[in-house]
């Protein structure tokens, strides 16, 4: 094989249409560096983009490969790298932006227009041999943080932006997680790192709700049944009541919720959150579905709720994140059920669609070896 083109990658051609091409090997230039991948987990968008060809406005158009939570080996650095050499190990932040616009100078550069982020349309994704980005968001890895852990920095850091950036959740609040799929349990893990009192996971799911109780939440909550006849806003309002009644959560004081998360994109998971957060209290979105949802504004305004979007990760998320793994405060290993060598990608995007392996085993993040490596 050509060295120059030693480069296999997943390559998403169109709705439900994936191949291996052998795709030229970048070359670096400047603050840049050249990453060998090593691990690739698979992340709902991924998903996404294989089976619909878009996520809302981001379109597939022209063959793209799939992939952005990786880490991996530095085998190149471009000239003006300092910090890092051949061989160091490192978490790949997948978002290389401009730089210069005011939300990047503002510190918030997640907000930029102009950027790259791996596996969103049009730019390649991190499922290959080799990948390249700038050389700053190569983050070196700790001896006792592996690869997978490394390919896992990226879902941890959503969680990260969600709960501390942006909810701001400080030691001895409470918190409540709607929805216990990847993003959900990682921002319960957050919420424990930083000394939450109570992490309440809700999810329509038993067996999902017993594994959130068991890595990361105080409590769990199944919602009722909805009943024939009610709106969505109805059960909702009825939903946060039972929620609060079971659980012994109050409009103020110690024992109310000073955070919510909506990591599920439900409608009605949005509506009870809304519900069940205190009067001055705090919620972010990070899950998304349907888009246009009804939402109770009254309470919005008389409770002075903060509502807040919550887009990827910004400045801070990737070093804070790699610390709580490191110091031992989050454990990401038992989130990683399925493991799978490069030739088998198309398995693990069917089995993170489905939720589950062929073998009926529950799925919670797959991830995927890089060519040639053992998963
Ligand atoms: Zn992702
Ligand atoms: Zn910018």
């Amino acid at each position: 094989m050509c060295q120059h083109h030693d480069n296999p990658s997943f390559v998403l051609k169109g709705i439900d249409d994936v191949v291996y091409e052998e795709r030229p090997i970048p070359e670096v230039t400047g603050d840049e560096v050249l990453v060998n991948v090593k691990r690739t987990g698979i992340c709902g968008s991924d998903v996404h983009y294989l089976v619909e060809g878009r996520i809302g406005d981001f379109v597939v158009k022209a063959p793209m490969v799939l992939g952005h939570e990786s880490s991996g080996i530095v085998t190149k650095v471009g000239p003006k790298v300092k910090h890092l050499k051949v061989g160091d190990r490192v978490a790949l932040e997948p978002g290389a932006t401009c730089r210069a616009c005011d939300l990047c100078k503002a510190g918030r550069y997640e907000l930029c227009e102009d950027i790259i982020f791996a596996a969103t349309p049009p730019y390649d994704g991190t499922l290959a041999r080799y990948y390249r980005l700038p050389g700053d968001l190569a983050y070196p890895l700790p001896e006792n943080v592996t690869f997978e852990d490394g390919a896992m920095i990226e879902p941890l850091s959503v969680g990260i932006h969600s709960v501390s950036t942006l909810g701001g959740l400080k030691a001895g609040q409470s918190i409540v997680i709607f929805g216990c799929g990847p993003v959900g349990l990682l921002c319960m893990a957050v919420a424990k790192a930083l000394g939450a009192r109570r992490i309440i996971a809700v999810d329509i799911v038993p067996s999902r709700l017993e594994f959130a109780k068991e890595y990361a939440a105080t409590h769990t909550y199944l919602p009722v049944k909805p009943i024939e006849g009610e709106t969505k806003i109805e059960y909702s309002r009825r939903n946060a009541a039972a929620l609060k009644e079971q659980l012994g959560v109050a409009e103020r004081g110690p024992n109310a919720i000073d955070l919510v998360i909506d990591a599920s994109g439900a409608e009605v998971s949005i509506q009870t959150g809304i519900y069940v957060a205190k009067a001055g209290g705090t919620f972010v979105q990070v899950g998304m579905g349907n888009p246009n949802v009804t939402i109770d504004i009254g309470a919005v305004i008389t409770k002075e709720l903060v509502y807040k979007g919550s887009f990827r990760y910004g400045p801070g998320s990737y070093p804070m994140a790699i610390g709580l793994v490191a110091s031992g405060k989050i454990d990401l290993k038992p989130l990683v059920t399925h493991r799978f060598k490069f030739e088998d990608a198309l398995t693990a995007f069917k089995a993170t669609k489905a939720g589950k392996s062929e073998d009926g085993k529950t799925l919670i993040k797959a991830i995927i070896a890089g060519p040639g490596e053992e998963p």
